[in-house]
């Protein structure tokens, strides 16, 4: 996969590009970054890149220009791709939208700053991604946010595949609790059934407090589970043991 970003502070992405799973995915081929720094399109003497906003107001706005110059030279450089604007009016990032993103052979990476972006942008994105309900400085950090939950969905990118397949948002669940040594800290212990090595009912029990923690945090998620027969009996018996 490629990941082109558009960004004015192109040293932003530095450190969180070359680290961990992020830089092994690079090291493995799996993902080539191409870094681009919006200013370099900017064809006047001074490399403009933001004007004041017409109908006045506070703030500057990123030029539609330089912008539309660094798409038009990625779409010749790398090929045609799903440019996406990061924006906090954009639909928000989800699992499911991460894993459809992760399956794209290359992405294009708007970041804005400033009070945002000329609207006519949107003539040429395919998207408008949002990280959540705030407001960033600019749209490196999302940008960095969306990198980040894709690389480590590409295959081959993660140590163990398994650790994907029981996330939380699968399924519409959250993870299991996990725990690791010491069995006791301060009088607090670890669940006896996890010491028990019986897999069967270790597999039984984190399913179920997979149901129970989604049922208590996340109602939203539950009402997207399609439950077999053994989860229903799990939901049963959480009922009756939160009603008691
Ligand atoms: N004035 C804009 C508004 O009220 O919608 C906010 C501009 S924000 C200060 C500058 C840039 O940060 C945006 O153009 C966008 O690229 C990025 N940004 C801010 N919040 C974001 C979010 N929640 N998700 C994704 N990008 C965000």
């Amino acid at each position: 996969m490629v990941i082109t970003i558009l960004t004015l502070f192109p040293r932003i992405f530095d450190s969180p590009l070359n680290e961990s799973i992020i830089k092994r995915a690079k090291e493995k081929g799996l993902v080539t970054f191409n870094i681009k720094n919006i200013r370099d399109f900017a064809k006047d003497p001074h490399k403009t890149c933001d004007d004041t906003p017409y109908g006045g107001g506070p703030g500057m706005v990123m030029k539609i220009e330089p912008l539309y110059n660094a798409i038009e030279h990625v779409k010749k450089d790398i090929g045609d791709g799903h440019f996406i604007l990061l924006s906090p009016q954009g639909r928000l990032l989800n699992w499911e939208v991460c894993e459809r993103l992760a399956k794209l052979s290359h992405i294009c990476l708007i970041c804005g700053r400033y009070e945002g972006i000329d609207e006519r942008i949107l003539e040429f994105v395919d998207e408008e991604i949002s990280i959540g309900d705030y407001i960033l400085s600019g749209g490196e950090i999302a940008a960095l946010v969306v990198i980040d939950t894709i690389v480590r969905l590409l295959p081959g990118a993660l140590g163990n595949e398994n650790s994907k397949s029981q996330e939380t948002f699968r399924e519409f669940l959250l993870e299991y609790p996990q725990y690791t040594r010491p069995e006791n800290f301060l009088g607090f212990k670890v669940p006896q059934v996890l010491l028990s090595g019986n897999h069967e009912q270790i597999r039984r029990w984190r399913r179920k407090e997979s149901i129970r923690k989604t049922i208590l945090r996340r109602p939203d998620l539950i009402s997207r589970f399609c439950p077999n027969e053994e989860d229903s009996r799990f939901i049963r018996e959480i009922m009756e043991e939160i009603q008691d």
